[in-house]
């Protein structure tokens, strides 16, 4: 397969395209990015490396984040997690409150803010120094002992954060949450917060790609039970209401984030991260979800 080739093809296409939606700016930090910022960045299992546009630009990873955190609070804790939150795709909003009364306090998966945040509460209660060892699990997934939050974006997030702030309030006020909201609070808005690049990210998930084996080292992260749980939730709830809209039209496990990024994760081929800023009513990058979908296109493979 010529990446390279269908790389810079779709790139030729995607790029003049109008940019339709909106930034992230609900997080008065997100919106003051670039708005026509356009980087993808794929990392392949037998060790092929290859970046176009903006690529080595850090951006906010936000939700992408919540990928890292379920992977060590699973490996921290095992299948116990699943007791606390559960994995099944929500059909609502990132930041939806609605189903959990209903729910009795269990979100709908991890990878809504609710859940997310039942995470961050689970790491505290196990891990001495959570934020610290949250930013070791993600360093070391990424060969990157400089990878670190940016307190700026937390602290902005923070000072509007009343709709996550309720969430973990409902959650405590329902039984699931053990630690203090503001302990758990501030931990969450931590880890949205960090800053990678689309060549960074790539590298990450790539072991995800790998039955949970990191290409560089061989260390095992994951076993592969285990990752095949982790791509499964992807696959059906990395996007939220949209998760159906990408498996249809990307057809590869993936999570994104509001600050435009969203990684994709090909079982025993690649990974593969885009970044663009601005955002379609879901909350997901608009050319971005336009790139991975015209490059499984064009690269005729997919889970499906
Ligand atoms: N930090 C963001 C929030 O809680 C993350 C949301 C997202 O990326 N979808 O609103």
């Amino acid at each position: 397969m010529n990446y390279k080739e269908i790389l810079d093809r779709v790139m030729a296409v995607v790029k003049p395209e109008e940019n339709i939606g909106h930034l992230a700016n609900y997080i008065p930090e997100l919106g003051k990015v670039n708005p026509n910022k356009l980087g993808v960045h794929l990392s392949t299992t037998n060790n092929f490396d290859l970046g176009i546009g903006d690529n080595l630009e850090k951006f906010s990873i936000q939700s992408i984040s919540k990928v890292f955190a379920v992977c060590l609070a699973y490996k921290t804790m095992g299948e116990g997690i699943w007791k606390r939150v559960d994995v099944e795709p929500s059909g609502n909003p990132f930041n939806s409150l609605v189903q959990l009364e209903a729910d009795k306090g269990i979100p709908r998966n991890p990878f809504i803010n609710a859940g997310a945040i039942v995470i961050c509460d689970i790491l505290i209660s196990h891990l001495e120094k959570p934020k610290e060892a949250f930013l070791n699990f993600v360093r070391e997934i990424s060969d990157n002992p400089e990878l670190t939050f940016c307190q700026k974006i937390a602290d902005s997030e923070k000072s509007v954060g009343y709709r996550n702030i309720a969430l973990c309030n409902f959650i405590k006020s329902l039984g699931n949450i053990e630690n203090e909201p503001e302990e758990v609070l501030d931990f969450y808005f931590c880890l949205c917060s960090l800053e990678m690049t689309c060549q960074e990210l790539s590298k990450a998930f790539l072991f995800l790609a790998n039955g949970g084996q990191k290409v560089s080292d061989k260390k095992v992260i994951l076993t592969k039970r285990q990752t095949k749980r982790i791509n499964a939730l992807m696959q059906t709830c990395g996007f939220y209401d949209e998760s159906g809209e990408f498996a249809f039209e990307v057809g590869l496990p993936g999570k994104s984030g509001v600050g435009g990024g969203i990684v994709a994760v090909f079982p025993n081929n690649y990974s593969i991260a885009v970044w663009s800023p601005m955002l379609n009513a879901k909350g997901n990058s608009y050319k971005g979800m336009m790139f991975l979908e015209q490059f499984t296109t064009e690269t005729e493979a997919s889970i499906f």
